[in-house]
């Protein structure tokens, strides 16, 4: 025993605590080992009695003492506990027992448990230590399950020196040894077991076939780990006894088999371990990281909780000193309590004694008072009862008065009664004789009212009969007075008469002749007047009808007048087509007569910003003169003239301009090509003729939109032979780089020209043409390019002024009757500012502008010289802006320049290289050897044109 060397039991206690996990199904559970861990104890104390399926709490009872522990120890190695006594109850010597068990463990080198684990808690590491305990001393005894071998170890183990001294038992004794044959028997249970059942034999006596049997089978995988350790170690030890050292080859063999098979066990293990290792290294890490994250957490609340402190701290401090405060003002007020109760108390003793004063005061005066009081009342009742004595006497007398006079009264009354009665019956009695009376006097009444009326109609009739009578009467006697005055009268007269008559006879004779002459001179002279009036009349009537004659007459000669013209209005309608392009024709040879080429030079007014400076513009001639100095040049250079087909002074306003503009707007709607353009350095006004001001009324609409709303006026006075379609496009030249300005997807591509073979093609015919009907959508479209050419720019005036801008304008009329169809443009150009830069003083773009600016104007300004002067060549191709205009340059077409001028001094030099470039493109030179007979032919034409013009009206 003692031989066996000190470290065997940690490679053992190592093994045997993995074995469990690595060599054996997991399912050898606990309660299984807990089952033979019990019956192990009962076995070597078998008066222990512990019942097989003890539970914690049952084992925990038997084994709390220590003192079983001990016993089992010394049973197991005897005197390893020597101190040991009997079983004692006491606890001192429980944890004695207990401490003495595990130190004899310390010894052994086997794992144990801490004495509070057999005191309270799972019993589970108590039970870990005890199977180490057991498998230390008894490996094999835990693992017997057949009954007939369970005593022979025990055996062995009680008494290890009385049996056979075989060096197989020896092997067994070996903790090394001690893994178990019998397990092998029990586990394995083929060939190999047969080399542990060896009791009496050794291995070198082990046939060769069996051994090559076992190194061939895989038997030695399943064998315990033990049990190839015991070979190993019986082999040796036989070798050693041996002296001789020799092992047989096939024992040699076997001897490296399980070699190699425990090396192969323990590198599994070992790399087992490091995986494990690895495991809990990274568990490890885990852990730590979450317990600094508590620590944080812990650091963090404990520094909220310090704050929290803090601000309690705070709060508790201020309302501890709000408390004092409120104690102080506690105590004032306490005080000032104090002060007013006694200010209270004092009030109160005044006013006692005031009211005590005062009421002794008012007592007496009280008692003055009554004693007045009750003086005068005594008087008063006094008075009182002598005035009601004196009231009841006279009353007694009043009523004795009243008796008397009642007395006296009711007699009088009576007496009165008595008379009224009397009185009305009196009166009663009147009244019903009244009535009576009445009554009879109302008959009477009416029966006399009756009569009266009866004898009035008859005493009327009467009377009126009496009166005719009397009437007749009074007739007949006035007649019978009559008679006899007549009677008288005639006596009397019939003389007087008889004489009167003769002088009657005569007078009347005599009158009657003056008035019969009297009459016939009126009768005369009434005929007379009758006659006149009735020549008169005849007169006139005669006069009337020939009046009417000659009305009719004219009626008719009119209405055959009339019949004529109808006739030569019906034949005009027939020719009107071919009058009209006759018309047409005519105007345009007369616009031709006025030449092809114009040039009409504008001058600005000074801006309201301006100073009223002196001008450049010294004469402004009717005839298209004017005289420009320049104060910076000497002599001859000093003023200059020109001449031009107009000259329009500052105070010209848009709709003077445009009247001259006109008769070119009618020429394109008759199909000819016009282009009118603005020229002059930057601010002398290109701009406000072309466009008009930014926002401008209509008075104030420069030539585009007036020249646009003639087209569409024109257009429409012409519809019932014409129909014209007009659209619109506009483009912008900068350096010499074609844009387009309506586009709609705002794409800035450059547009390429076409040469323009066909004279009313589209110059441009990739820019977009946008169709227009009223000016209002002109209005729209120009807007709408304006601001893309702001967008184009960084600033638009800047840019406006380096660009040329070509608004063109494209109609379309069909013939309604010849299906005929003209075409022709109008293009309104704003030129870019015609100024010469220094050259020195400008480099890069500015200077690329300015020599793309200098390059097209002075290609435009030889295009227009070169068709003034007839020239065969015209270079067109020198410029993109002359390219683009080429068809409404030269030809049919008619060009219409504005000369732009500033008449600010500082300009002058400008102004006078505008001048020399409008002087060399205007041709007027040219047209003076065309002059006396093309005025002729023009006056000539003029006439044709206003009898044609006339005929229309007719
Ligand atoms: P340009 O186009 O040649 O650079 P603008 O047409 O822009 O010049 O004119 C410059 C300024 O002068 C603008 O404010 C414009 O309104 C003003 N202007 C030009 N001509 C006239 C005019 N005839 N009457 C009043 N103001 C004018
Ligand atoms: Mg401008």
């Amino acid at each position: 025993m003692d031989s066996v060397p000190k470290d065997y039991p940690r490679i053992n206690r190592a093994t045997v605590s993995t074995n469990g996990d690595v060599f054996e199904p997991s399912s050898s559970n606990n309660a299984k080992q807990r089952v033979t861990l019990v019956e192990w104890l009962n076995c070597v104390l078998p008066d222990l009695n512990l019942p097989i399926n003890a539970a914690d709490e049952e084992l925990r009872a038997f084994l709390v003492d220590g003192s079983v522990l001990c016993r089992v120890l010394n049973k197991l190695k005897p005197g390893s506990i020597s101190e040991f006594g009997a079983p004692v109850s006491s606890s001192q010597s429980r944890s004695e027992n207990v401490e003495r068990f595990l130190s004899a463990m310390d010894k052994l080198g086997l794992p144990r448990f801490q004495a509070a684990d057999l005191e309270k808690g799972s019993m589970k590491i108590v039970l870990d230590c005890l199977l180490t305990l057991q498998t230390h001393f008894l490996p094999n005894l835990g693992r017997y399950n057949a009954s007939s071998q369970r005593d022979e170890p025990f055996r062995m183990l009680t008494s290890p020196t009385s049996t056979s001294d075989s060096k197989f038992q020896r092997v067994l004794r070996s903790p090394i040894r001690a893994e178990p044959s019998a397990a092998l028997i029990n586990h394995v249970g083929h060939k190999f077991h047969e080399v542990f059942q060896l009791k009496q034999g050794s291995y070198t006596d082990i046939p060769a076939a069996k051994i090559s049997e076992m190194m061939k089978s895989n038997s030695l995988d399943n064998a315990p780990t033990q049990s190839l350790l015991c070979v190993v170690n019986g082999i040796l030890d036989e070798s050693i006894e041996r002296k001789n050292g020799e092992i047989p080859h096939r024992v040699a063999c076997l001897l490296r088999k399980v070699a190699q098979e425990i090396e192969r066990r323990i590198s599994t293990q070992a790399e087992h371990l490091r995986t494990q290792n690895n495991l809990f290294k990274a568990r490890e890490e885990k852990y730590q990281s979450r317990i600094r994250v508590l620590e944080v957490l812990a650091a963090g609340t404990s520094e909220e909780i310090q704050c929290e402190k803090n601000s309690i701290e705070v709060k508790k401090k201020i309302e501890e000193q709000y408390v004092e405060r409120l104690m102080k003002e506690k105590e004032s007020y306490n005080q000032e309590i104090a002060n007013l109760k006694e200010e209270l108390e004092i009030a109160r003793r005044k006013h006692e004694k005031d009211y005590s004063q005062g009421a002794t005061d008012l007592k007496q005066e009280l008692e003055v008072v009554t004693r007045k009081y009750e003086e005068q009342s005594r008087d008063l009742k006094q008075e009182l009862e002598v005035a009601r004595r004196k009231y009841e006497e006279q009353s007694r007398d009043l009523k004795q008065e009243l008796e008397v006079v009642k007395g006296k009264h009711e007699d009088q009354s009576r007496d009165l009664k008595q008379e009224l009665e009397v009185a009305k019956r009196k009166h009663e009695d009147q009244c019903t004789n009244l009535k009576q009376e009445l009554e009879v006097a109302k008959r009477k009444y009416e029966e006399q009212s009756l009569l009266w009326k009866s004898e009035a109609t008859g005493s009327q009739q009467e009377l009126e009969n009496r009166l005719k009578e009397a009437v007749s009467q009074l007739t007949e006697s006035r007649n019978k007075v009559k008679e006899l005055e007549n009677k008288l009268k005639e006596a009397v007269s019939h003389l007087t008469e008889s004489m009167n008559k003769v002088k009657e006879l005569e007078a009347f004779s005599e009158s009657k002749s003056q008035s019969w002459n009297k009459k016939e001179r009126v009768y005369y002279t009434f005929t007379e007047a009758q006659l006149g009036a009735l020549r008169e009349l005849r007169f006139a009537s005669e006069s009337i009808r020939q009046e009417i004659a000659g009305t009719q007459k004219s009626y008719s000669e009119d209405f055959s007048i009339l019949g004529t013209r109808i006739k030569a209005m019906d034949e005009a309608a027939k020719n009107y087509h071919s009058l009209l392009a006759e018309n047409r024709k005519m105007h345009n040879e007369l616009q031709e007569l006025k030449g092809n080429i114009r040039v009409y030079c504008r001058v600005r007014p000074f801006l309201p910003g301006q100073k009223q400076k002196q001008s450049t513009v010294e004469y402004i001639g009717e005839n298209g003169e004017i005289v420009v100095s320049n104060p910076s040049k000497q002599g001859k250079e000093a003023r200059r003239s020109f001449k031009f087909n107009k000259v329009y002074s500052p105070t010209a306003t848009q709709a003077e301009v445009f009247a001259d503009t006109q008769p070119l707007i009618q020429s394109v709607l008759d199909g000819y090509n016009v282009c009118i353009l603005a020229y002059g350095q930057t601010g002398s006004g290109k701009t406000y003729t072309m466009t008009g001001p930014d926002g401008a009324t209509e008075a104030e609409w420069g030539v585009n939109y007036r020249a646009l709303n003639d087209l569409f006026r024109i257009s429409q006075s012409r519809k019932n032979s014409y129909t014209y379609e007009i659209s619109v496009q506009m483009v912008e030249i900068y350096n010499e780089q074609v844009r387009d300005l309506l586009s709609n997807d705002g794409t800035q591509k450059r547009l390429g020209i076409l040469a323009t073979t066909q004279p009313n093609g589209l110059a441009v015919p990739d820019a977009s043409i946008h169709p227009v009907s009223k000016t209002s959508d002109v209005l729209d479209l120009m807007s709408s390019g304006l601001k893309n050419r702001a967008r184009g720019a960084t600033a638009l005036n800047e840019r406006s002024s380096r660009s040329h801008s070509v608004v063109s304008i494209h109609a379309r009329g069909t013939d309604l009757k010849g299906n005929s169809t003209i075409r022709s443009s109008l293009h309104l150009v704003d030129l870019a500012g015609s100024e010469r830069v220094d050259r020195s003083e400008v480099t890069g773009d500015r200077l690329k502008e300015a020599q793309h600016i200098n390059k097209s104007l002075s290609a435009l300004g030889d295009v227009i010289f070169a068709l003034a002067q007839k020239s065969a060549h015209v270079p067109y191709r020198n410029s993109k802006l002359t390219q683009v205009l080429q068809s409404s340059l030269g030809g049919q077409a008619k060009t219409l320049m504005f000369v732009q001028l500033n008449p600010d001094i500082g300009s002058a030099t400008e102004s006078i290289s505008t001048l020399k470039f409008a002087e060399r493109v205007s041709g007027v030179e040219l047209g003076a050897a065309k002059s006396s007979k093309d005025v002729r032919d023009v006056r000539d034409l003029m006439e044709q044109a206003s009898i044609l013009v006339s005929m229309y009206h007719l």
